[in-house]
């Protein structure tokens, strides 16, 4: 708890900017979060209708960092949390225009009908790869190739990078998409031997043990309890930041610990205000337009070449019986090779209990990314058209859906390319130039919406160093 409270700006009410604010009154200070829109969580976005709960951005978190467990503790949520249903273990992947369940353990990669016996004798090349410190980035594509060679480059990390990232291995860098994978190809080499070692460290030390989960109402839980901890008033909806502007009108510089002034409008009328701090927790494309000081400059404008591919989630409801697959499973993801018109099908209904009313079953069907963006920006009608395809062949659909909700992200997910990291020096640098200000979330902090929670209360202890 600090003695000294200040007075906060806080950009953005997404996991990030809610999370840092939580933070930041615990240990004492005054809070303020501007957000642009009339809601709070960002990407995150649950509905509950008539027995369906629709979850339009993310679906799942990955359990496993103690700061994400004690975060929910402390929210008062972990009554509330949903772990995936054990009968959800199967994770296809399409190979030969079937889902083929993914091999989840060594042996069962072993009698894998998902890839070649060639396949499976290259992957143990990389139990002889020794520690290496590379000069320069390389692509994730040629990292994974490197250690695993290309038929788990097609059919494994392709789908995989697809369904997280919306991405494109040949353009993801390995250094900074995945950043743990680097530092393990550093210390050990081999990225088996180092993801069994990391394994053991963390269970030594007693780290929650990793899994999928959510919240019995959604992930939405998760921003609206955020919202609930902070002090009355401290969150300012349909709140567009514009500008901030260093120091007073009397004081020259925010170098000598003065003030900013932040320019904000509701739609209709500019307000200024001034804080002590503002903290970022903005994505980048809002970082790129923000102006600085009283000619307005852009520092941050190159961020605006930070790819962000567009996303559409449909969300589909069925009657059990019109589904002929099992469903026994946590969905299905595309290799590109596939040519498919979706990136992955989640079988959100087996995944959590209480997604679809009894005797119905929900899919959720991700569109678009790098791979195909003119898929995603089809409209809802179009879009449905253009996946039954895939939702006839692979699971047997037949019939409408008897429910369905459609979203649309048109810049879904900064995509760490190679060269990201000209992107996170113009942010360090940017902080420098500009004391009295702290940047994180999705566009620094990694894309996972954990490590957007944890950033938040990262930044809220760089504000408090
Ligand atoms: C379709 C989709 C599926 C995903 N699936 C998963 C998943 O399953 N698991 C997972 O871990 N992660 C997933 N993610 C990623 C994760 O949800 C996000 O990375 C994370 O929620 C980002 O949080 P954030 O607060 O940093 O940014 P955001 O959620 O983008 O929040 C930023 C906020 O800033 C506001 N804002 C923007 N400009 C301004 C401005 N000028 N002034 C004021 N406010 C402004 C925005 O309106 C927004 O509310 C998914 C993302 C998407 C889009």
């Amino acid at each position: 708890m600090t003695t000294t409270p200040k007075s906060i700006a806080i950009l953005g009410a997404g996991a990030t900017g809610l999370s840092a604010a939580f933070h930041l009154e615990r240990r004492g200070h005054r809070v303020r979060v501007f957000e642009a829109t009339g809601r709070v969580g960002g990407s995150v976005r649950t509905e509950l209708s008539d027995g369906w709960l629709i979850e339009s951005g993310p679906n799942s978190l990955l359990a496993g960092e103690p700061a994400l467990t004690r975060l929910i503790d402390e929210l008062g949520l972990t009554g509330d949390v949903q772990q995936a249903s054990p009968g959800a273990k199967n994770r296809y992947i399409v190979r030969g225009g079937k889902p083929v369940a993914a091999p989840v353990s060594p042996p069962a990669f072993l009698t894998s009908p998902l890839f070649s016996f060639g396949a499976k004798l290259r992957l143990f090349g990389d139990l002889f790869m020794g520690p290496r410190v590379r000069t320069s980035d390389i692509s994730l594509h040629e990292f994974v190739r490197a250690h695993f060679g290309q038929e788990l480059v097609d059919y494994g990390l392709n789908p995989f990078v697809g369904g997280v990232y919306a991405g494109n291995p040949l353009k993801l860098s390995a250094r900074h998409s995945f950043p743990q994978l680097w530092e393990i190809e550093q210390q050990h080499g081999s990225i088996i031997r180092g993801q069994i070692a990391t394994a053991k460290a963390k269970k030594a030390t007693g780290a929650p043990k990793t899994g999928i989960f959510s919240l019995t109402r959604g992930l939405q839980m998760i921003p609206d309890a955020l919202a609930a901890r902070l002090a009355s008033g401290a969150i300012t909806l349909n709140a567009r930041i514009e500008a901030l502007v260093p120091g007073s009108p009397s004081v020259a510089s925010a170098k000598e610990g003065k003030t900013w002034n932040l320019v904000w409008n509701d739609g209709t009328t500019a307000h200024t205000e001034q804080f002590d701090t503002v903290v970022s927790a903005l994505p980048a494309p809002a970082l790129a337009q923000l102006r600085f000081g009283t000619l307005g400059e852009r520092p941050l404008a190159a961020l605006d070449t930070i790819e962000h591919p567009p996303v559409a989630s449909l969300f589909l409801g069925f009657r059990r019986e019109q589904v002929a697959h099992p469903l026994d499973g946590f969905g299905v993801l595309m290799p590109e090779l596939e040519k498919r018109s979706t990136l992955g099908i989640l079988f959100s209904s087996s995944l959590f209990p209480g997604r679809a009313p009894e005797g119905y079953v929900a899919l959720t069907v991700m569109a678009g990314g790098v791979r195909q963006p003119q898929i995603a920006r089809l409209p809802a009608d179009k879009l449905l058209s253009a996946v039954e395809q895939d939702l006839r062949e692979l699971l047997g659909v037949s019939g409408a859906p008897v429910f369905q909700r459609h979203a649309f992200w048109p810049r879904a997910i900064p995509q760490y390319n190679l060269g990201y990291g000209a992107h996170l020096d113009a942010m360090a640098a940017c902080e420098r130039a500009h004391p009295g200000l702290f940047i994180g979330g999705q566009a620094r902090d990694g894309i996972a919406l954990p490590a957007c929670l944890a950033a938040g209360e990262k930044l809220a202890s760089r504000v408090c160093a």
